[in-house]
Order: C-alpha cells, then sequence, then structure tokens
C-alpha cells in the first residue's frame, strides 16, 4: 500500500459520512441507484455502480489498486490514490483521488463530468436535485447518418456539432472514410447499400474518434466532401467514374443547397418510397399459425421494388430490406432525405373480430374516418413504445410539420383510389374502403403517403393468402401498376415537382 492510498483513507475514515445510496435517472428514467460516499464536497461513487451506469465492463485489482472501465474495447484506466486517470493515453485530471472504501474503489463524481469522459461514453452526466440525482443522457456529437441513391450519385449525409473538425481520405478503390477527432456517437450503425455505387456504409465510434466508413460497390469511383448548414452536415456524394460531375459543376453543386442540386437535374425519376412496415424487435400482427406480419410486409415490399426496379424512369429506396428494427421517424427522415415522390408503406391487419377481413387503404388525417381507423392506427404507432418514445412526446414536432401535410392530401387520396381499383380488379378479397387515420410513420414524410394493410392475420383464410405467393404476386402486380398510375398522372400535369 502506497503513502498516497495510505492518506485518502485516513483522510476519508476522518471525514466520513454514512455511505448512501444516490439516484441514478438515464434518458429521463429511473435506473436505479449507485452507492455514493462524501468527504466533505466531494462525492464519490462505488465504480462498479459507474461501470453499470454506462454499460461499461469493471476490472477491479484490490491488491494493486488498479482499476481498469472497458467501453466499446476503450480502456480508461485509474489507480487508487491518483488524481488522474488515462484513457488513450491522455491523462484526464479527476478533481480528487480514487478511493478506497472496504474492499471496493469509489471514483470522484467529478470524473462524469470530464470532457474526455463524455466523449469516451457519449454521455453527459449531471449531479441534480443538490447533488443527489446523476442525471446521464446521450451527447452523441455526430449523427444521425442518412443516405440516398439518386440518378447519378449516391449521397451519405451525416449531422454534426458546431467545432469539430472533420477530415476525409480515400481507402484505394475499395473507399473513403470521414473520420471525426473527438466525436461521440449514440450508437454504431452500419448499413448494406447495395445501389451499384455503394456497397455499404457505417458510423462507428473508434479510440478519439468517429468514423464514417464509405466502401464502394466496384472499383472506379469517385468521391466529393461537402459541408451544408442548419443543421450542420457532411456530405459525401459517390459517383461512377462515367458520373461523375465536370470540375464546375462539382463547385457549385458543393456551393448549393442539396435541394437545388435535385431540381437542376433535367429529366427527374419518379421516386417511390417502400416502407415494409415492422421488423427486428417488432413482429408486428402474429397469425392464427404465427405468420408474422413483419415477414410477408418484407417479402411483398422486396417483390415490389424488384417489380418497379423492372420500369424505366422510376426509381426506388426501401426504409428496409432485411429483418431489422427501423424506427418511424428514421423511415420519414430516410424517405425525405430521398427526395420521395410517394410513400408506400405495407402492412398485415388485425382485429380482435375474427370474421373481419379484406384490405384496406388508409391515409394521412388529423381524425380518423371511424372508430376502428383509430384502433388501428395506436396499434401501429404502438412501436414507439418499443422506441422508448410516446406519442406525446412528437406532438410538438408534429405540429410543426402539420401545415406541409395538408398538400400532399389530395394527391395521397388519389393514388389511394387508384391502388383500391388496382387491387379489386385482382384480388379476392373484400374492399374495405379507404379510410382516414394519424399513422405516425405518414406524418413525417414530405410525399403524398399512403398506408396499405393487405390482409388479416387474425382470419384464417386471409392468413393463408398472405402465406401464398401467387397471392402476393398479385398484391405486387396491382400496387406497381397503380403506383406507375400514380406517376403517369403526375408527370403528365406539369412535370417534376
Ligand atoms: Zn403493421
Amino acid at each position: 500500500m502506497t503513502k498516497g492510498i495510505l492518506l485518502s483513507l485516513l483522510l476519508a475514515l476522518a471525514a466520513a459520512s454514512p455511505s448512501a445510496a444516490m439516484d441514478v435517472v438515464a434518458e429521463g428514467r429511473y435506473k436505479g441507484t449507485a452507492e455514493e460516499y462524501r468527504v466533505g464536497d466531494t462525492v464519490y461513487l462505488a465504480a462498479r455502480d459507474v461501470g453499470s451506469v454506462y454499460g461499461a465492463q469493471v476490472y477491479w485489482y484490490p491488491v494493486s489498486g488498479r482499476l481498469r472501465l472497458s467501453l466499446r474495447g476503450r480502456q480508461l484506466e485509474l489507480m487508487v490514490g491518483s488524481d488522474t486517470a488515462v484513457l488513450d493515453g491522455r491523462r484526464i485530471p479527476l478533481g480528487g483521488q480514487v478511493i478506497l472504501r472496504g474492499s471496493e474503489a469509489f471514483v470522484p463524481s467529478a470524473l462524469l463530468s470530464a470532457k474526455e469522459f463524455a466523449a469516451w461514453t457519449g454521455m453527459r452526466a449531471d449531479l441534480e436535485g443538490g447533488g443527489r440525482v446523476l442525471s446521464v443522457e446521450r451527447a452523441a456529437t455526430v449523427g444521425p447518418m442518412r443516405w440516398s441513391s439518386a440518378a447519378r450519385h449516391t449521397r451519405v449525409v451525416v449531422e454534426l456539432d458546431g467545432g469539430l473538425a472533420y477530415a476525409g481520405a480515400g481507402r484505394g478503390t475499395s473507399g473513403m472514410d470521414v473520420s471525426v477527432p473527438l466525436g461521440a456517437v449514440g450508437a454504431d450503425r452500419s448499413e448494406r447499400i447495395e445501389d451499384g455505387r455503394v456497397a455499404s456504409v457505417s458510423l462507428a465510434q473508434e479510440s478519439g474518434l468517429v468514423r464514417l466508413g464509405i466502401r464502394f460497390a466496384r472499383p472506379g469511383m469517385t468521391w466529393k466532401l461537402s459541408e451544408l448548414k442548419g443543421p450542420r452536415r457532411v456530405v459525401v456524394d459517390v459517383y461512377s467514374g462515367d458520373e461523375a460531375p465536370a470540375p464546375e459543376a462539382a463547385a457549385a453543386a458543393a456551393a448549393a443547397p442539396a435541394v437545388a442540386a435535385a431540381a437542376s437535374e433535367a429529366v427527374r425519376e419518379f421516386r417511390i418510397v417502400i416502407d415494409p412496415g415492422h421488423g427486428g424487435k417488432d413482429s408486428g400482427a402474429v397469425g392464427r399459425k404465427k405468420t408474422l406480419e413483419k415477414d410477408v410486409v418484407l417479402a411483398v415490399g422486396k417483390a415490389l421494388a424488384k417489380r418497379l426496379s423492372e420500369e424505366r424512369g422510376v426509381s426506388v429506396f426501401m426504409t428496409r430490406d432485411e429483418d431489422v428494427f427501423v424506427p418511424l421517424a428514421e423511415r420519414s427522415e430516410a424517405a425525405n432525405a430521398f427526395g420521395a415522390d410517394l410513400f408506400v408503406s405495407i402492412h398485415c391487419n388485425s382485429s380482435p373480430k375474427k370474421a373481419d377481413n379484406g384490405f384496406e387503404i388508409f391515409f394521412l388525417s388529423e381524425k380518423a374516418s371511424d372508430p376502428d381507423a383509430e384502433r388501428l392506427a395506436a396499434l401501429e404507432n404502438s412501436v414507439l413504445e418499443l422506441e422508448g418514445r410516446t406519442l406525446e412526446e412528437e406532438e410538438a414536432e408534429i405540429i410543426l410539420r402539420a401545415m406541409s401535410r395538408t398538400e400532399f392530401m389530395n394527391d395521397a387520396a388519389k393514388f389511394a383510389g387508384l391502388l383500391g381499383s388496382q387491387l379489386r380488379k385482382r384480388l379476392d378479397l373484400p374492399d374495405r374502403g379507404v379510410k382516414q387515420a394519424a399513422f405516425y410513420v405518414l406524418r413525417g414524410t414530405d410525399a403524398p403517403a399512403v398506408l396499405f394493410e393487405i390482409a388479416f392475420l387474425s382470419h384464417r383464410k386471409d392468413e393463408a393468402r398472405l402465406g401464398s405467393k401467387a397471392f402476393r404476386k398479385k398484391v405486387v402486380e396491382g400496387i406497381s401498376r397503380a403506383i406507375l398510375e400514380y406517376a403517369r398522372e403526375k408527370k403528365g400535369g406539369g412535370g417534376a415537382r
């Protein structure tokens, strides 16, 4: 035992207050308690509890007094009796020494509010309630990341806080990276794109930096890095060699906002977003024979995307093309980044009334057209709870956006009508009509948007239909005909919007 340890022990014993439990609130939710210990004005927290608050692994060596916290592969090293910690070779002042109490290590609470610690954890910590509540909130400074495939380039966009520097660099012919020193991401993310230009993108926390990685689909790609404001975004456009803009055009595009660049394309493709509902931990409705809504709608969505990709003048974006959980807000954000002309969300229905069956088409409204429509909207919106959010939390944002919604409602109603008539021709199913309800996924989308419930998983025959490839093929054909009809009408009526 060193002199330092002995000294801190004696100090601790002399001015000790009885140990107590500090309440921990993370992201506004009560998370339990952390053992605390006060000496004068200094608050110490049990290292093991700090570890569990942040999801870090704690390695504690009581004999040597060494303490290591490991998070996402990065180590924070501490030592009993020392008033600095070491992270990636850099020293962080602790505002007090690490102390030993019983056989446990306690760290000064000031560590948690150190800038380097926040960057390491991606969380910001505050002592509130007179220092009796530890409040921890995500402090991501980089992200979210979005991407879209346009006619001539693939665009990857990442938001980042002002003050952060970044640098782009090629990785041979296989891709490029943008690194953001001292950046923090909420959660690592990686996406497959496979649009012929970009194979995949990822945004990941690494030691001391955040890395945006773009992996090209094949050699011969060129890329252009630019920045947009409000919010601050780093933009990477990836071109095939033969699509790369002339140097003058590239300079102009870098200076102009994204919208202007998109509008300048002479002939604009009709952009359709296909949104297979649910996915991952959110199964959606479950049939009597355990058919899952998320599987049916993914199969239909993929077949629809394939069918539409055979058409000229149409470009397709899917909000998900595998069994993954995608938050509702991200679906509409991605649709907006893509510049959607039409958004089609695909679902399967379910009802407590076993006899209910048929197809139903909805478009957005503040008021439901009938109680059943309202019940269904509540069901489809319930995924917000899985995302740790509530509808109330979204209200403010929704009201702000509601103004721009109305202009799309006529077009959505028109498409809903076309879809209904295409499906009536093809399916041996009752048409339950076009209805209105407040579906969250439709609300954030800057385009006419409809939600289509193919059939009822709670109905024995409908469930069997949904499991049949031939039935799904008819559904796909019906939707794609309606989309093409709608696109033709829009183009005839005044060209690209
Ligand atoms: Zn659904």
